[in-house]
């Protein structure tokens, strides 16, 4: 296994669409762990293939909350195959949109369709941060961020203000400045 990097918005890659995993092989295998090893690393609790610029259709999650333990969840080709009409919002957080969260409104209630990692088929009904999570990912794989479902307004701020993060941390790194010196973000990780 292997932590990868993660890429970060605004990068061109994030909004390509990925493809469809012809089969579960041991590419995809090896996909799915290294994603897993990375999401962990992060620490966030679902990573989507492209994010690590793999533009595959692949999401892996695990939720540890006191309402939901979820275990690894390795997902290829997930797809939404029921959705509920009641909505819900909760805060999201995007590890390739760090250290910023925002009110998403999604179905509270949905059934995935995936394959595991054994290339089996299988169904999950998601309620809760994992309907969010779910959903979240699956956008991932359409080149759809979080702040895409927010104002422009807001997404642009985002936008400006990671880009400017991104050009100061170049900078250091050219000028030799030592990286890691960084706040923690205030927030406890529910990046995904
Ligand atoms: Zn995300």
């Amino acid at each position: 296994m292997a932590i990868r990097t993660i890429l970060t918005a605004p990068d061109p890659r994030l909004k390509k669409k990925s493809l469809p995993i012809a089969s579960v092989d041991a590419g995809v295998r090896q996909l799915m762990d290294d994603m897993l090893e990375t999401m962990y690393a992060a620490p966030g609790i679902g990573l989507a293939a492209p994010q690590i610029g793999e533009l595959r259709r692949v999401v892996v999650l695990d939720i540890d909350r006191e309402d939901v333990k979820t275990g690894p969840l390795l997902m290829a080709n997930p797809e939404i195959v029921e959705a509920s009409d009641e909505d819900a919002t909760y805060e999201e957080g995007c590890l390739s949109v760090p250290e910023h969260y925002s009110d998403v409104v999604r179905p509270a209630k949905v059934t995935v369709r995936y394959l595991d990692r054994d290339g089996e088929t299988r169904e999950l009904a998601c309620d809760g941060l994992l309907a969010t999570c779910v959903q979240h990912e699956i956008d991932h794989l359409d080149g759809v961020l979080f702040i895409d479902h927010i104002s422009s307004l807001k997404r642009n701020m985002i936008l400006r203000k990671l880009l400017k993060a991104r050009k100061e941390a170049e900078r250091d790194e050219a000028e030799g400045k030592p990286a890691g010196d960084k706040p923690k973000p205030k927030k406890a990780s529910a990046a995904a």
